[in-house]
């Protein structure tokens, strides 16, 4: 009540100062209650106005003032620069004389436009206009205003959306567990997305089949509980606040065939090598044939010298994080075939493990000389024998062609590769090898994932391993 009171005060302001100007018109229109009326009405130039509609005969609602002039030009090349889900940045071209300008905005849904800000004229001609609907269309124009001027409206009207565009997967990734990982490009105007899913072979999605994920810009996810061996269809869409959502690209993908034990993203039925590298770790060499594998996203397998193990804690550690495997190569590398003790192996083991914090599960006796004793003693420590199926001879051609031709000229599916992780010219081949090998198609992974992606389950402890291809 007090505050009808109050706004009635100030409408018969308006009419009082309005009956004191020199111009003064008035226009009735007598309507019915609920009738929208709408009028054109003939006025001069620079000349000032006040507009109020009345309501029956008590004065109700000043409905606007302004004042129109033609003595400030259009605003014009008024452009949308930059939109986010609920604000847009607005541009124009500056008017010399204008003490600032008004930016008026209009919803779909809307009648009227109303004015949603005012800037001075400084040195930005632009404004970012906050509070919008997300997903909404706007119309939009800019005025300029000088003391009681203000340029002409209706001229050219913008029209701007807030709505997000449709999300894009760039990567999709399938993986052992029955998992897919996948990823898209976000968008700054989306509240969400929602992944769908559905058998490749079957007709419709459905909303069971899919996850939402809210307030994350961070663009992946991962779906659980999808069948192995099955192909799916997956989709993203945009949520906005405003039911509009929108359906973005499709891929499909074939999970992988489920081996208990096999490391995320092998492709079974995909070609694979193993990458062995013995005697280190070694400095330099070591850490550069890290840093490829790394770059490459390899995998491999390093049968370590303890005693070295214990010189470079931090590359073991690196090995770790990398996810490569960690061989034992005995203690150190001093004994062969039948000279090798239990000692040799068991402290060797328990030096990796202890500097790395990761049980150690693969061997390789020196030289490959294995015997029923040093077997026996790999099944005892839960570890499997392997050899391999290439020899590059690194260790006595140093020459990073020969390593680089015996591998690339001889390889073939379920190879296992013998090097060694401690000579320059062994890293200046491996940096070479990797990414040719994955162009040939091979995926690089240890000999732990080699032999269970070739058999089906994990390798057997005290067993020697060589040809599983
Ligand atoms: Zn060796």
């Amino acid at each position: 009540m007090k505050r009808q009171r109050s706004k009635g005060k100030h409408v018969r302001k308006k009419i009082k100062k309005l009956r004191k100007g020199s111009l003064f018109g008035t226009l009735v229109f007598v309507a019915a209650a609920a009738a929208v009326c709408t009028t054109a009405v003939a006025m001069s130039q620079f000349a000032r106005y006040d507009i109020m509609t009345i309501a029956d005969t008590s004065l109700s609602e000043l409905n606007c003032n302004f004042i129109r002039s033609d003595s400030l030009p259009e605003v014009t090349n008024t452009k949308v620069t930059e939109t986010t889900s609920k604000s847009v940045s607005v541009k124009w071209d500056s008017i010399p004389d204008a003490e600032g300008y008004n930016i008026y905005f209009k919803a779909s849904g809307d009648e009227i436009f109303t004015k949603k800000k005012s800037v001075k004229n400084g040195n930005s001609v632009s404004c970012k206009v906050d509070g919008l609907q997300q997903a909404e269309d706007y119309s939009l124009y800019v005025t300029a205003y000088n003391g009681n001027s203000e340029s002409r409206k209706y001229t050219t009207i913008y029209n701007v959306c807030t709505k997000p565009e449709k999300a894009e997967i760039t990567s999709i990734r399938s993986e052992q567990d029955g998992c897919i990982r996948l990823k898209w490009k976000t968008n700054s105007r989306a509240s969400g997305y929602q992944i769908q899913y559905k058998y490749t072979d079957s007709d419709d999605y459905s909303e069971n089949d899919s996850i939402s994920i809210f307030g994350s810009d961070k663009g992946e996810t991962e779906v659980y509980n999808l069948t192995p061996a099955r192909e799916y269809d997956v989709r993203i869409k945009t949520l906005t606040d405003k039911n509009g959502e929108s359906i973005g690209s499709e891929k499909s993908v074939e999970i992988l065939k489920d081996m208990p034990g096999l490391n995320y993203g092998i492709d079974v039925d995909k070609p694979m090598v193993a990458l062995t590298f013995d005697d280190g770790p070694g400095g330099e060499p070591s850490d550069r044939i890290l840093d490829v594998l790394e770059k490459y996203n390899a995998k491999a397998t390093f049968f370590m010298v303890g005693y070295n193990a214990t010189c470079y804690p931090d590359n073991v550690k690196r090995k770790v994080d990398l996810g490569m495997e960690l061989g034992n190569h005995t203690w150190d590398h001093t004994h062969y075939g039948e000279d090798v003790t239990i000692n040799d192996i068991k402290k060797s083991s328990h030096k990796i493990m202890e500097v790395s914090g990761q049980k150690v599960g693969a061997f390789r006796s020196p030289g490959g000389m294995t015997t029923d004793t040093i077997l026996k003693e790999c099944e005892y420590e839960h570890m499997s024998s392997y050899l391999w199926t290439i020899d590059t001879e690194d260790w006595k051609i140093r020459d990073k062609k020969h390593i680089y031709d015996s591998v690339m000229k001889n390889v073939k599916d379920g190879d296992i590769i013998l090097m060694h992780e401690i000579y320059g010219t062994t890293a200046d081949a491996v940096e070479k090898i990797v990414p040719a090998l994955q162009k040939k198609g091979f995926q690089l992974v240890t000999c732990r994932d080699l032999v269970i992606a070739k058999t089906g389950k994990p390798p057997e402890e005290g067993v020697e391993y060589r040809n599983v291809g």
